[in-house]
C-alpha cells in the first residue's frame, strides 16, 4: 500500500500524464465531421489507416462508443457484421463493474446484438483474475454491488465481512455508511486496498451519480491510504485481455469516447487507440489533451469502410 500524498485523484497509480506521442493524421478525408480536418493533417493517411487491416481483436468501449444509454448508436451493428465477415474478433470492455458480463449480454442482445461470454469482460473480471494471480487464497471484504458479490463468489474469491486480508472497492450502488466505515477500518488496520476501476462519476440519463472513484475518494481521506486501481487505463487490463483472447498487443485496437479511460488504455500500454466523438469527449478536448489517440473518427460507422 502507498501513502496518498495529495495531488490529482484521478491520476493516481496510472501514467496518465504523459506527454508526447502524436495522433495518426488523417488528411483531408472527411471522416464524418468536417471539424476533424482542421486538426488533422498528413500525407500518409491511406498507408496509415490500412494499418487497421491488419488488426485482429477489437476492444470495444460500450456507452458513448457503441450505444447511448439504452439507444444503440446508428452503424454499430454494422460494425460488428464487418468484424465477423473479415474474420476479425471483439471484446467489449468497460470499466462499470457494478453489473456483470451476462448483465451486458442481454442488454446488447435487446438491441439486436447477439453475443457470447467470450465476447466481453468488465473491470470485476480484471479485479478477480488479478486477485487469483497475486493473492491466491486471500479473503476480500468487497464494496460492491449484489451482483458483484456473486460474481466474485462464483469465481472462487473468497468474501468475508471481518478482518479480510484485502478490501476491494467498486460502483458500489448499495453503498452503505457502514460498508464505508467497515472499509476503512480494515484499511487502517492493514488490509490491501483494491479498486476495480478509477472513473469518478459514472453517466445516466439524469446527469452524474458518484462512480467507483468518488468512494475511493472517501476512503483515501479518511485513511490516508491510496488503492490499486484495475480496469481502464491499467496494464492489467491488456495484460487480462491477452491472457483470455490469446491476441498479442500488436494485434489490437481499443475504441472508446473516454480520452483519461479507454484512449489512456491504448496510449499508455503501447495498443492502437481510436477515439469517437459519440460520447464524452469532443474536438475540443482533444486539442487541450496528453493523452492522444492514434486515430479520430465520428463514430464506428465511419470505421466501418476501412476495416
Ligand atoms: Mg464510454
Amino acid at each position: 500500500m502507498s501513502i496518498w500524498r495529495g495531488g490529482k485523484l484521478n491520476n493516481n497509480g496510472g501514467k496518465l500524464n504523459n506527454s508526447g506521442g502524436k495522433a495518426n493524421n488523417i488528411g483531408n478525408k472527411n471522416f464524418g465531421d468536417s471539424s476533424l480536418d482542421n486538426y488533422f493533417n498528413n500525407s500518409n493517411l491511406n498507408s496509415s489507416l490500412d494499418k487497421l487491416k491488419e488488426k485482429k481483436l477489437f476492444i470495444l468501449d460500450m456507452d458513448g462508443t457503441f450505444y447511448l444509454g439504452n439507444r444503440i448508436l446508428d452503424g454499430s451493428l454494422d460494425f460488428i457484421e464487418k468484424l465477423r465477415k473479415t474474420g476479425r474478433d471483439f471484446l467489449f470492455f468497460t470499466n462499470n463493474a457494478s453489473k456483470t458480463s451476462e448483465f451486458y449480454i442481454k442488454k446488447l442482445a435487446a438491441m439486436g446484438c447477439e453475443i457470447t461470454a467470450k465476447n466481453i469482460a468488465t473491470a470485476g473480471d480484471v479485479t478477480i483474475e488479478f486477485l487469483h494471480e497475486n493473492y491466491p487464497g486471500k479473503s476480500v471484504y468487497l464494496v460492491g454491488t449484489p451482483l458483484l458479490e456473486e460474481e466474485f463468489e462464483r469465481k472462487g474469491i473468497k468474501l468475508i465481512q471481518d478482518n479480510p486480508d484485502i478490501v476491494v472497492v467498486s460502483f458500489d450502488l448499495t453503498l452503505t455508511y457502514e460498508k464505508l466505515s467497515k472499509a476503512c477500518t480494515f484499511i487502517r488496520n492493514g488490509s490491501e486496498f483494491i479498486a476495480t476501476h478509477m472513473d469518478i462519476n459514472c453517466p445516466t440519463e439524469d446527469g452524474f451519480i458518484p462512480d467507483c472513484g468518488s468512494i475511493c475518494a472517501a476512503i483515501i481521506t479518511s485513511t490516508g491510504v491510496k488503492p490499486r486501481y484495475l480496469g481502464k487505463p491499467f496494464k492489467e487490463t491488456i495484460e487480462m485481455i491477452e491472457r483470455i483472447t490469446g491476441y498479442k498487443k500488436e494485434e489490437m485496437v481499443i475504441i472508446g469516447d473516454r480520452l483519461y479511460t479507454d484512449i489512456a488504455t491504448g496510449f499508455n500500454n503501447g495498443v492502437t487507440s481510436i477515439l469517437v466523438l459519440t460520447g464524452e469527449t469532443k474536438m475540443e478536448d482533444l486539442e487541450g489533451s496528453n493523452i492522444k489517440p492514434d486515430y479520430v473518427f465520428q463514430s464506428l460507422k465511419n470505421i466501418i469502410e476501412w476495416l
